[in-house]
């Protein structure tokens, strides 16, 4: 058995964090160091894929349920518009490798990271 991750330790209650909405296969938490009026951390209970690569592979339709409860939360919790980003290797500054999606929303601005 792999070691927990931070991620399963907060959705199991070992650490501290305030989980913000769950399904059956995925859970959200507030990001604990926000980087946009909201930042939450869209995660899957299984820490099977260590990032959205393998998660594409392994099991899309879980993917496309992050991308859903991200889209209700953004609904949810700002005017519902959301960016959605997942640091994929240490290069792009992954530094938790249980796949999670960064879902930034309220006051963005309208221009875009990239492009636009
Ligand atoms: P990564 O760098 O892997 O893409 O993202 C990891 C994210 O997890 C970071 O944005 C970091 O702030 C967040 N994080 C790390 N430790 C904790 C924690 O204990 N609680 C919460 N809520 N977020 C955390």
């Amino acid at each position: 058995m792999a070691e927990p991750s931070i991620f399963t330790r907060i959705l199991q209650g070992d650490i501290p964090g305030e989980i913000v909405a769950e399904t059956e296969r995925v859970f959200a938490i507030k990001d604990i160091s926000p980087q946009a009026p909201l930042h939450l951390l869209v995660i899957p209970k299984t820490q099977e894929y260590r990032d959205v690569a393998a998660l594409a592979a392994g099991d899309p339709s879980l993917l496309a349920e992050m991308i859903t409860l991200a889209n209700d939360l953004a609904a949810e919790h700002a005017d519902g518009d959301f960016r959605v980003l997942f640091n994929t290797g240490a290069g792009a500054g992954q530094t938790v490798f249980h796949v999670h999606a960064h879902v930034l929303a309220g006051g963005l601005g309208e221009k875009s990271l990239v492009g636009g």
